[in-house]
């Protein structure tokens, strides 16, 4: 049957998907013969590139073991080591790692394990009163602590909670009838500052204005949940240095936990394990997904420091369990690939050869800033999004209904390259293994298109 598979976020009215026959390092390799780079690592995920040996063997190792057991109470002893590893490489004492199949689902659980927590918490603050916890067989809440803080332009997932948190509203605004509302921060810009903000006062503005939200509504805050460093589906929105500090400075003093959404940065995009490390963050709970596995297989990660996972110690009679759980979460394959690719990372130069690659291809792509339609090329690591707009120096966008960003993708690919954009923003990220031959390629291939669109 024609058009059996109903894809995400595209319309299918007229689709003629492109079929991949097979892959192998950053190439993929269409039905129909062609050959295209993957210039946006397979929606953000892949590392390594495609059939990386290691990994490969990791997966068909395991495979001769078990492929699937529940990890609701059991386990098997490569999910074990996989929870330890991400113990030991995840910032400060982050240390229990829940696990999921997706980033969606990282984030839901960190809503929700955030909530409960503060249900369950020795002395929860409720305005300036403090209370005895009781546990949740009673349902009365017993702290007011039940709501979060989201910035603008935030994209947590597309599951119910964390679109409630989405900022974009072309994703949520058809869906709000559905949704829980949280406390909107700004969309910390380092393109588009508000009128008298400088690079220089940014990240204070930024901070004073979260901070000010933070004084009105803490007593009613489970935590502030951010993307760190970049707002990837935003556009590759890059925050100013250092406010990521000061989130978590802020959090601290005004009792609110601070959740960092990595799925998109973390495993290296930004040119360190993680991007929280760039400002020496530790959040109370992390949520890792897309390169955990490398992008090989569904996997994610909640994971969370001991004073979140000690709140939910107790008899069991008490009822304090996490009330939460998949039916693949900890999935032993997806685990044999996190553990191969996790020791790729530990064991090679790709980690700290991101920095350099990166400076590669944006030295690559400056001969587009003289192109009178390329605003700003923006980005950390090997994450570049190249914004298109009509007037560069407004900064004004082009109408949407050009949908400039999509036939600049489409030509790319007539050239060897698979994008796929975030409106006017041409996203260009890149596996992290990429040669420099290869950057070269996707820079030519970029600039070319860009020049032939626009
Ligand atoms: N969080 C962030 C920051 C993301 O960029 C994404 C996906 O792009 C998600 C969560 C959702 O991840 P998934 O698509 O695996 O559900």
């Amino acid at each position: 049957m024609k058009n059996a598979h109903w894809h995400g976020f595209t319309q299918m009215a007229g689709l003629e998907p492109l079929v991949i026959e097979s892959a192998q390092g950053c190439w993929l390799q269409t039905v129909d013969g062609r050959r295209l780079f993957d210039g946006v690592s397979s929606l953000w995920c892949n590392v390594h590139g495609h059939r990386n040996p290691h990994i490969d063997a990791a997966v068909e190792q395991q495979l001769k073991k078990v492929s699937h057991i529940t990890t609701l109470g059991m386990s098997c002893e490569t999910t074990e080591r996989l929870a330890t590893k991400l113990a030991e490489i995840t910032p400060g004492d982050l240390g229990h790692v829940f696990f999921s199949s997706d980033g969606s689902s990282a984030v839901e659980a960190a809503l929700k394990m955030a909530f409960q927590y503060w249900q369950q918490c020795e002395t929860a603050e409720v305005g300036s009163t403090s209370l005895n916890s009781t546990s949740l067989s009673s349902t009365s809440l017993s702290t007011g602590k039940t709501k979060y803080l989201a910035l603008s332009g935030a994209y947590h997932g597309d599951t119910t909670g964390a679109v409630s948190l989405g900022g974009i509203k072309y994703f949520h605004k058809l869906f709000a009838p559905i949704l829980f509302t949280p406390i909107r921060g700004p969309i910390p810009c380092t393109y588009r500052y508000p009128d008298g903000v400088t690079p220089e006062t940014a990240c204070e503005h930024y901070a004073r204005e979260i901070e000010n939200l933070l004084e009105q509504h803490h007593h009613e805050l489970a935590a502030v949940v951010i993307e760190p460093l970049v707002q990837g589906a935003a556009g590759i929105i890059t925050h100013p240095e250092g406010l990521l500090l000061r989130l978590r400075q802020l959090c601290d003093q005004y009792n609110v936990l601070l959740i960092c959404d990595e799925v998109a940065v973390g495993f290296g995009r930004t040119g360190k394990l993680f991007a929280c490390e760039q400002e020496n963050v530790t959040p109370d709970i992390l949520c890792l997904g897309k390169g955990l596995t490398g992008g090989y297989l569904p996997m994610a990660a909640t994971i969370a420091r001991p004073h979140i996972y000690e709140a939910f110690l107790a008899e069991i009679k008490e009822s304090k369990q996490f009330f939460h759980g998949h039916t693949f979460a900890g999935n032993p394959l997806a685990a044999a690939a996190a553990l191969a690719s996790i020791e790729l990372l530990e064991t090679t130069t790709i980690l700290e050869d991101v920095t350099t690659k990166s400076a590669f291809l944006i030295e690559q792509l400056k001969p587009l800033l003289d192109h009178p339609h390329v605003g700003n090329i923006r980005g950390r690591g090997l994450m570049i999004g190249i914004e298109l707009v009509t007037d560069k120096s407004t900064r004004a966008a082009f109408d949407p209904g050009l949908l400039m960003g999509k036939r600049v993708c489409d030509e790319a690919m007539k050239g060897g390259v698979w994008l796929r954009p975030l409106s006017d923003v041409v996203v260009v990220m890149p596996p992290l293994v990429s040669t420099d031959d290869e950057l070269d390629f996707l820079a030519n291939v970029v600039i070319n298109s860009i020049e032939k669109v626009c």
